[in-house]
């Protein structure tokens, strides 16, 4: 049976097009490779924007956690700044995220298949790993950090040093309340970054980007934190309660993004475009690509899939340019420094927090 459209991956980016795909009177299936909503590797921060995304795809953002985000805290070679977010933010596990959305799209009537595996993709259908074969019109290719055969994203994209994500969760105590607070902070270290917050039932999470070089020099993650208590000693306060076993992701290929795509097929979220993490806007992304190209497919049905791609690639691209070139200050040991005190000037967080936002594609 060749259904009009099929989704591949129910995290924001596919549960986004899946809610706007019901919503327009389509009847899609998603498929999930997991049996269980797990607690995916992500720093868990949600800007003002995403918020503002959320509410149109019907989330209540008090139903994910009542808590707002206000401040950003900036630590580098020992040194802090701090300075409000233009809006309030929050923080959540993804755990909670996932689940809600994807609850909200079943609602809707969306058929949602879990312990499904992709194997490849191909124009107007897939593989799956039972050997199935899935047909449909339009084909919604959100499996996020994972690529699939026939849809892989370059090689090359990862770069020469390639960004790892590691992450840990550190356990509520007041210690880590009074310390983090209603914080958002990015700890810049020798080639990467820990964004630690707190989220929803006060735990930590403490969730870094990392080059492939640094890793190897510590020898493992774990070796790998425990130098960071000596680095960066504020990091080394959060740290000190201990940390719950080390989730890692390999090959982040920040600042990656495409214009074209295979007829039939949108490709959403990190299958569309990548922003570097500490910017907090990759689930930004992932739901305004979901909802904007199920309201192009609404529209204009699968053959809009190569205009929406091109016009969704153009809308990034300036996000994506400022996040890469505040990753790239903040890498390196000499301009991370300067950091802290960049945060401090009036307004100055404000506009790259701005420059680094999804503009709204309706
Ligand atoms: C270190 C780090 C920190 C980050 N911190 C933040 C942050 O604080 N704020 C923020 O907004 N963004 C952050 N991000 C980015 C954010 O996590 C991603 O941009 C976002 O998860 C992308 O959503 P997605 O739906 O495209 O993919 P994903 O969230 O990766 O979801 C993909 C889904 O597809 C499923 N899937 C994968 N392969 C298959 C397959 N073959 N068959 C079927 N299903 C499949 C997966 O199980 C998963 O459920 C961070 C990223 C990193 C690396």
């Amino acid at each position: 049976m060749r259904r009009a459209a099929l989704i591949v991956g129910g995290g924001p980016a596919g549960s986004a097009a899946a809610i706007t795909l019901a919503r327009g009177g389509h009847a899609p299936l998603l498929v999930e490779r997991t049996r269980e909503t797990a607690d995916a590797l992500c720093g868990g921060f949600i800007s003002w924007r995403t918020i503002e995304t959320l509410e149109r795809l019907g989330i209540d953002p008090d139903a994910l956690t009542p808590m707002r985000i206000t401040r950003a805290r900036i630590f580098a070679a020992g040194r802090r700044g701090e300075a409000r977010l233009p809006r309030p933010a929050l923080a959540v596990s993804r755990r909670r995220l996932d689940t809600l959305l994807l609850a909200h799209a079943e609602t809707l009537g969306v058929a949602v298949e879990r312990g499904v595996t992709v194997r490849k993709v191909a124009e107007h259908a897939v593989s799956t790993a039972d050997g199935a074969t899935l047909a449909a019109d339009a084909l919604f290719l959100a499996s996020g950090k994972h690529d699939i055969r026939g849809g892989a994203r370059p090689a090359e994209a990862r770069g020469s040093d390639p960004t790892l994500g590691l992450r840990v969760r550190l356990a509520p105590s007041p210690a880590l309340a009074r310390l983090v607070g209603d914080a958002i902070e990015l700890h810049l270290f020798d080639r990467g970054y820990c964004g630690v917050v707190l989220q929803e039932d006060g735990s930590a999470n403490a969730c870094m980007a990392v080059h492939r070089s640094r890793l190897r020099e510590a020898g493992s993650p774990e070796a790998l934190l425990r130098d960071l208590m000596h680095e960066a000693p504020q990091l080394g306060e959060r740290l000190a309660g201990g940390w719950s076993a080390i989730d890692a992701i390999a090959n982040v290929p920040y600042g990656w993004r495409t214009e074209r795509t295979t007829s039939g097929v949108f490709r959403l979220g990190d299958q569309a475009a990548v922003i570097p993490s500490l910017a907090g806007e990759g689930m930004g992304i992932a739901l305004a690509s979901g909802r904007s190209a199920a309201q192009a497919m609404v529209a204009h049905g699968a053959a809009g899939a190569a205009a929406w791609q091109q016009r969704f690639a153009r809308a990034v691209a300036a996000p994506l340019r400022n996040a890469g070139a505040v990753w790239a200050l903040s890498d390196r040991r000499a301009s991370a420094a300067l950091l802290p005190f960049a945060a401090r000037v009036p307004g100055a967080l404000a506009m790259v927090a701005a420059s680094t936002r999804v503009p709204a594609l309706d």
